[in-house]
């Protein structure tokens, strides 16, 4: 293990579910061992599509032949179209059943996001702990224990037990499918600014902030050094710090005890997207290669908000222009239509009353040299994230996504309404500056 993450995870083992992270060559087999530490004995379920069975489930099953366990193989069912699975309910359930059926003592998840997803929750349903084996550095969700799960078409996560074991092989890390790479790197890249939206949350609304969780995501931070443009190459060095970076992360949201740390108003708009592609059948993109370009964007909307003082916010206007909840619910009803039913449920409570309004606003202007004592210590600009990511040939543009400019408008200027978590987007909407930062970063992005 790297040294550092087996510190950490000695140090906060009250907090984590995860007990041993295996990142190097040949960590098939090197890792039975701490399987067998750390499960229970019996038959582990170990599940995969038809991918990871190739990238690394065969190579795994012959492992634990090798070494004398008992395991059965569960196979996610695929869409007929050829597109990767999602995680649904129905394939939770499905899973869970067979989980049930084998009486399999543990789950094991061969993929990445998504297979995880669905193993973490069964595994979480059935009551039996789950381990996992990486096929691509694609996500920071190894770790977490959350799942991200498509329930009545809208994204949300849910909490459950994170891995006891993770297993990365190096060499499969690093030839996963490219876009994957540019995924995970994606996924970090929003640091700087989804930590500038959980201070600005505990600022202005005293929500909960740790300093542990901050600790794990600049150790997982420093570890992202010089990595990007080696990435390309697949060189196997970049790779197991992308890697560890992104295991790190998916601490940090563990010991925070949600995704607070790692994700903010760039990962509203990666939500939003893959919300309206399955809802309207559009394209959409891996979640870190969508949360990389909202990244871009949420680090230029960041700029607009510093160079406002507070003499250009007028409080009593502000709070006189906040519509009444029936009037927004109508305006969500319209603007979501199939989706409404689902977002409203996490619209209302985040929808601010005019004193919490005039509260937050007032502060914000009281304590406005916060922005760049405080906010400002964790931000990059969105010309240098631009840069980092272009350097690994990742995305960087909506146009690269497949979403096209009116979808991009919605995304940025209506995906607050999608999670009660507060955000940069949250704040510059009570505002009145989102629709037209909207506009101006897409412009900007448009010319650049
Ligand atoms: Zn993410």
């Amino acid at each position: 293990m790297y040294p550092i993450i087996a510190k950490l995870l000695e140090r906060f083992s009250d907090h984590l579910d995860t007990e041993a992270i295996i990142i190097e060559r040949d960590a098939l087999p090197k890792g039975i061992a701490p399987l067998r530490e750390h499960l229970p004995e019996g038959t582990w379920l170990v599940a995969a599509d038809s991918n990871t069975w190739e990238a690394a489930g065969a190579e795994f099953g012959a492992a634990l032949d090798t070494a004398g366990i008992s395991w059965e193989r569960y196979m996610i069912e695929e869409p007929a179209d050829g597109t990767k699975p999602i995680c649904t309910d129905r394939r939770i359930e499905s899973l869970e059943a067979a989980l049930k059926r084998s009486e399999a003592t543990a789950g094991i998840a061969v993929g990445s996001g998504t297979i995880n997803d669905i193993v973490k929750l069964a595994s979480d349903h059935c009551d039996v702990p789950m381990a996992c084996v990486g096929t691509a550095p694609s996500m920071n969700g190894y770790t977490s224990g959350i799942a991200a799960v498509l329930s009545d078409g809208v994204k949300t996560t849910i909490p459950c037990t994170a891995p006891r074991v993770v297993i990365a092989d190096i060499d499969v890390m690093a030839e996963a499918p490219y876009r994957m790479i540019c995924s995970g790197l994606g996924d970090l890249m929003s640091k700087p600014v989804s930590n500038a939206d959980w201070q600005v949350s505990a600022w202005l609304n005293d929500t909960y902030h740790s300093a542990d969780a901050m600790e794990i995501i600049e150790a997982g931070a420093a570890m992202l050094d010089g990595v990007a443009p080696k990435l390309p190459q697949r060189d196997r060095e970049a790779t197991a710090g992308l890697t560890a970076s992104l295991m790190l992360s998916g601490l940090a949201m563990s010991v925070a005890g949600s995704s607070s740390p790692a994700s903010g108003g760039e990962h509203l708009i990666s939500h939003f997207i893959d919300m309206t592609a399955i809802a309207f059948d559009k394209p959409h993109d891996f979640h870190g290669c969508q949360v990389g370009v909202g990244t871009i964007t949420t680090g230029l909307i960041y700029e607009k908000l510093r160079a406002l003082s507070p003499d250009d916010i007028d409080i009593d206007a502000r709070v006189q222009a906040l519509p009444e909840w029936s009037d927004y619910e109508s305006v969500l009803r319209e603007r979501f239509g199939p989706l409404f039913e689902a977002v409203v449920k996490h619209a209302r409570p985040a929808f601010p009353s005019p004193d919490e309004l005039r509260q937050r606003l007032t502060r914000l202007c009281d304590e406005w040299e916060r922005l760049d004592t405080q906010v400002a210590r964790t931000l990059r600009t969105g010309q240098s994230l631009e840069e980092e990511l272009r350097s690994a040939e990742c995305p960087t543009r909506f146009s690269d996504l497949g979403v096209e400019r009116d979808r991009a408008w919605r995304a940025i200027a209506h995906s607050k309404d999608i999670r009660n978590r507060y955000t940069i987007l949250h704040l510059a909407w009570e505002l009145g500056h989102l629709d037209t930062w909207a506009d101006e970063v897409l412009l900007h992005l448009a010319d650049h």
